[in-house]
């Protein structure tokens, strides 16, 4: 059975869905806000996420954002608000899709179905905790340890350890983590990357003049090897 996560805080709405998508035979966990979002996924990650923009307690982008750091289940965005901006927004953080309300069950419940096909094909993921002999890191809650000893990461260092980690052995290009992390226009500021690698190898390798965890390519990028 999939389970799909469904956020949404309008109580009628949310029973909608919920009774809808289980009337299909889909497991469904529903909740009412941000916070509970990210909990729900982190215990037991969902194949799906419907993800309401406007929550109470913070922006659905947010809790996008949160789930983008470790995982690559696929993401419908719902709103009220129809402006391009919001959705070229929602996208850029990583949702899938994106339905305006209101909407119709049918046409929602082909778009869950259809990004749950996208999904089927097999890809190279992370679940949130990654473990290597010398730290591991949890991205969920956004937490490293080095030998047991808590290490704090500041939010642009979360952000490049997560592009990499979420590609385990793959080589991921400089110009890509610049766009990634600092935006369209940052992407021949290398330097930024030699700064920043050297503050997370202090953090995280044994020993940093020799890493063996985060490996430039020189020329070409890096490399998180587990
Ligand atoms: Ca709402």
């Amino acid at each position: 059975m999939q389970r799909l996560l469904i956020v949404e805080d309008e109580p009628a709405l949310r029973r909608a869905l919920t009774i809808n998508l289980r009337a299909r035979s889909y497991e469904v966990v529903p909740v009412g806000d941000g916070a509970a979002a990210l909990r729900a996924a982190a215990t037991s990650p969902p194949d799906l996420v419907v993800v309401d923009l406007g929550l109470p307690d913070m922006d659905g982008i947010e809790v996008i954002a949160g789930l983008r750091g470790w995982s690559t289940v696929p993401i419908i965005v719902l709103s009220a608000r129809d402006s391009q901006a919001e959705k070229v927004r929602a996208l850029d953080a990583g949702a899938d899709d994106y339905v305006t309300k209101p909407f119709g069950m049918d046409e929602f419940v082909a778009r869950v179905r259809a990004a749950l096909r996208r999904a089927d094909i097999p890809q190279l993921s992370t679940g949130p905790v990654v473990t290597t002999p010398e730290f591991t890191l949890d991205l969920a809650s956004k937490r490293a340890q080095r030998e047991g000893v808590e290490v704090k990461l500041t939010p642009t260092e979360w952000h490049l350890v997560e592009a990499l980690v979420r590609h385990p052995g793959m080589l991921v290009a400089g110009t890509q983590l610049l766009a990634e992390v600092w935006g369209p226009g940052f992407e021949k500021e290398t330097n930024y990357l030699r700064v920043y690698f050297a503050q997370i190898r202090r953090k995280l390798e044994a020993d940093p003049s020799q890493p063996r965890h985060f490996v430039t390519e020189p020329g070409l990028g890096y490399r998180f090897e587990p």
